[in-house]
């Protein structure tokens, strides 16, 4: 990262509001001193070319920047460089721009999954997972788990639109060993009564009024579920799934864990504990464990 002063770094996508990774990053730069600030660029797709030109210009204070919906897969084609594992997954949520103005892309959303999995003691070595919702988040998931040695025995995708999930599996196909995986016709074909993790990777949840996507009686106590959402904290899957046992998580450990590894592309340092348990607390409003 340059040594200038003002640097900005910051979050594009549409909408971008709801955003909770300016608390973590700019308590991030507090702590360490940097003089910079995490901002949102709400951005509509129509704007991207003139952004992308502006970032090229020397004196542009932007050193850095996530990347959300509806864009991981729009930016590729502005970037100079790819990360090996952002080449296989063809979707980028990070991006460095160096003093050059020559631009890097990664994706931490699938590597900052995994880091919460080991942190909350899932090994996904030989195990059955369960995925809904075959959209941005499945696929940097999806590909992050056939890169793994410690791969899982089967991965199943149920999405409301066969079509995409089979898409996602012939695109992913191309690059990487899709052995494991398999797109299925409904909630009933994941076979969630013989899964070890449940990934809810729709929007469905975020909502008071959305209905929970399956029958309680298959939720079981040797499961974790894990849902991506993490607002509100406890969707209604989580809830039942709490209520039967199972080990649960929101999506707050993913989120935190993918802008922990963003910023360390970002200003090329390994972050300590003391500022990640800032991060987080800033993050979740002072809840100390992530
Ligand atoms: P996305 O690209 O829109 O994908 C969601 C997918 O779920 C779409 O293919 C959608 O199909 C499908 N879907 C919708 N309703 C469904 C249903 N009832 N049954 C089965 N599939 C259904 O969104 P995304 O970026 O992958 O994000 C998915 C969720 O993860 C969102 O809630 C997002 O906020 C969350 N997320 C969390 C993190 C984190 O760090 N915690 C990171 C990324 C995403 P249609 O397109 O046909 O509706």
């Amino acid at each position: 990262m340059k040594s200038k002063e003002n640097l900005i770094f910051g979050l594009i996508g549409f909408p971008v509001e709801h955003s909770l990774s300016p608390l973590m990053h700019n308590t991030a730069f507090k702590e360490l001193g940097i003089d910079a600030t995490y901002k949102l660029f709400s951005l509509k797709e129509e704007e991207l070319d003139k952004f992308f030109k502006e970032l090229r210009l020397k004196d542009s204070p932007i050193a850095g920047l996530n990347v959300t919906v509806p864009y991981k897969e729009k930016v590729i084609k502005y970037l100079d460089v790819l990360s090996p594992y952002a080449q296989k997954t063809m979707a980028v949520n990070t991006i460095v721009i160096n003093e050059k103005r020559k631009t890097s892309g990664f994706n931490t959303d699938g590597p900052g999954f995994l880091v919460h999995l080991a942190k909350l003691g899932f090994n996904t070595e030989g195990k059955r997972v369960a995925i809904l919702g075959a959209g941005g988040a499945a696929r940097a998931i999806v590909s992050v788990l056939c890169l793994l040695p410690e791969r899982p025995a089967s991965i199943k995708i149920y999405d409301v639109d066969k079509d995409k999930a089979q898409y996602l599996i012939d695109d992913l196909k191309t690059r990487l060993d899709m052995a494991i995986v398999e797109a299925v016709d409904s909630v009933d074909d994941l076979n969630i009564e013989l899964a070890d993790l449940l990934i809810n990777a729709t929007p469905v949840g975020m909502k008071e009024t959305d209905l929970c996507l399956m029958e309680e009686d298959i939720i079981h106590k040797n499961l974790l579920v894990y849902d991506l959402i993490y607002n509100p904290a406890q969707t209604k899957l989580l809830k039942m799934a709490r209520n039967k046992g199972a080990k649960v998580s929101n999506g707050l450990g993913m989120l935190f864990c993918q802008g922990v590894l963003s910023f360390q592309h970002w200003t090329n340092t390994e972050l300590d504990d003391d500022v990640k348990n800032k991060m987080w607390k800033s993050l979740t409003g002072g809840l100390k464990e992530w």
